[in-house]
């Protein structure tokens, strides 16, 4: 006799006990194991002449996935299965580092000639497993304001073309089994172009999906929350809950994912099974987006960065680069060290406040689906709403900013560029247009020559580079960094070099400057150069930028 049958869970008032079973290891269908599945561990004993103690193992259930049973594959075996699907972090071979590493554990059940009644067996067992995995899950984690559903309906978005032109293989390699061992539904979206992507979730019937996931770099997780904040019902579509899983050559947003978790660095696709393993816990966190304002080109939406001067310059330059992946940030500032140059132009911005970080955001409110804009519930919002519905007569939204903002929005007779371009998407109350003088309450930063302007809303700029470090994701703050003119060239690399551990503010760099703000004005000299926000590449000129906290949705795990 191989097997027991498990104890039910019964009469424990929402704390079930523990299930002990007996069972054959697949492979060797003479060593037998005890299993037992408390509410925290699988724990599995082989049941040889080895001393006890050294045949146990607890395997953690925070580190599981999932768990399915079946029938073997041969009709005449009466036997069934049950897998359990592990991800533990485990030391790398030859390196100090850990990385998340897949284990299989599957349990074979032979002990009733019917078929039926083993597998009815298996499923019970896997059953248990997952709802305790579904249990510490949700134990496992104060602050995330939700989950997804299960089953979840996922659409996986892969651009073929990202990073090294590998994202497809990595899909086939890590992602489709994981999913499936999570019991995660997905249909698969290959993009054929550039926009493709945006286009699809601005016309998707949304009510079909639970999840939205980006299997790419950041440039076609930019298209989608554009796409979705271009839509009429923008406000609902936002709330979608994004995956990211890195594919790309720019992975900054699954790097801060994964920094987020708490788990320390890795790259590559280490960084890619990490992101899978958060993507199948399914814990939905709330993620700021910052509304940018160019002179003639419409308003768009950014989770990332906005940059200009060095390193605008090494993200498009480095496009060359993309055969070799993620180093080709490494490749790009070393070519443009080499021909280092000023850049000339203002900067302005209004500083974060404590107040304002504390504002009765959306931070301490757990509920999936509610309202989440930081301003909803003031009079001026309100204000800036109507105007939306009749953009024409309207004005930018200055509303909720404390200078006078009424008054000057009263007395606005032109409509600015900006605001009748939005046509959907949240009202900004920060910012005049862009042709107006700055609101009193604005610093102008004194000097006109910099190296580089890098405003930042998550940690990680690339995979390896932590440039703000106590960047997280909702925290309603954009993290302005600019590099003064007169650093010298060894200064700067040491910066970037220091910006892999996160270690560069604390270089004490006299040239670095780092302050939190919530919105900023930037107004280049030059007739030409670059602008990137999110990576791309946007309209040179005059820009201007407001953060919305906690606009959009991320899973985070
Ligand atoms: P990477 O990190 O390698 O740059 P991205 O996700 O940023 O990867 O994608 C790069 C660019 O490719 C983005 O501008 C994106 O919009 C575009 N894109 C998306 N799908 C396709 C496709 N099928 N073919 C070509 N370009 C695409
Ligand atoms: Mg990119």
């Amino acid at each position: 006799m191989d097997q027991r049958r498990a104890e039910p869970d019964r009469g424990t008032g929402g704390n079930p006990g523990t299930l002990h079973g007996e069972f054959t290891v697949t492979g060797n269908r003479k060593a037998r194991c005890s299993v037992s599945l408390t509410e925290r561990d699988l724990v599995v004993q082989k049941l040889s002449s080895a001393p006890v103690g050294r045949s146990k193992v607890a395997l953690s259930l925070r580190d599981c996935v999932g768990c399915r049973a079946y029938r073997a594959d041969d009709n005449a075996d009466p036997a069934a299965y049950f897998s359990a699907y592990f991800y533990p972090l485990r030391r790398r071979w030859m390196s100090s580092g850990v990385s998340r590493q897949r284990v299989e554990h599957c349990f074979r059940l032979p002990a009733l000639q019917d078929p039926v009644a083993n597998l009815e067996e298996a499923e019970r067992w896997a059953r248990a497993v997952r709802e305790r995995v579904g249990r510490q899950r949700y134990l496992g984690d104060g602050v995330s304001m939700g989950e997804l559903p299960r089953p979840c309906r996922m659409m996986l978005l892969v651009n073929p073309q990202s990073g090294k032109g590998l994202a497809l293989t990595l899909y086939n390699n890590h992602i489709q089994r994981m999913l499936n061992e999570a019991g995660i539904q997905h249909t698969l979206v290959i993009t054929e172009r550039q926009n493709h992507a945006r286009e699809l979730v601005r016309e998707a019937d949304l009510s079909q999906w639970d999840a939205l996931v980006i299997m790419s770099g950041d440039g076609l997780l930019h298209e989608v929350i554009n796409g979705l904040l271009e839509r009429p019902d923008w406000e609902e579509a936002i709330q979608t809950p994004l995956g990211i899983l890195p594919g790309g050559s720019g992975n900054a947003v699954a790097a801060s994912v994964h920094h987020y978790s708490g788990a320390s660095p890795v790259s590559s696709e280490e960084l890619l099974v990490s992101c899978g393993f958060l993507l199948c816990k399914g814990l939905v966190s709330r993620m700021d987006l910052v509304s940018v304002h160019l002179s003639s080109s419409p308003r768009l939406f950014s989770f990332l960065s906005l940059a200009w001067g060095f390193v605008a310059d090494v993200d498009v330059e480095s496009e060359k680069y993309r055969h070799v992946g993620a180093a080709r940030f490494t490749v790009g500032t070393l070519v443009r060290l080499a021909s280092l140059r000023v850049y000339k132009g203002r900067l302005a911005y209004l500083p974060a406040t404590k107040d304002h970080s504390n504002e009765g955001g959306p931070r301490n409110n757990k509920t999936l689906h509610c309202n989440n804009q930081a301003s909803s519930l003031s009079p001026a919002s309100l204000v800036c709403r109507q105007s939306r519905d009749s953009p024409r007569q309207n004005t930018f939204h200055n509303s909720c900013h404390s200078n006078n903002s009424l008054k000057v929005r009263r007395t606005e007779s032109t409509p600015s560029r900006s605001a009748t371009k939005a046509l959907a998407g949240p009202s900004d109350s920060l910012l005049l247009p862009l042709e107006q003088p700055l609101p009193s309450d604005w610093v102008v930063v004194q000097e006109e020559d910099f190296v580089l302007m890098l405003a930042m809303y998550q940690s990680h700029l690339a995979e390896d580079l932590f440039a703000a470090p106590d960047a997280i994701l909702d925290d309603g703050v954009i993290h302005l960094f600019y590099v003064r003119a007169g650093i010298s060239r060894t200064a700067l690399l040491r910066l970037f070099l220091a910006m892999e551990k996160g270690t560069h503010l604390a270089t004490n760099c006299q040239h670095l400057v780092h302050t939190k703000v919530r919105a900023l004005r930037l107004e280049p000299y030059s007739p030409k150069g670059i602008i990137t926000v999110d990576g791309e590449v946007v309209e040179y000129g005059p820009v201007q930028a407001e953060v919305h906290r906690g606009l959009a949705r991320l899973i985070t795990g």
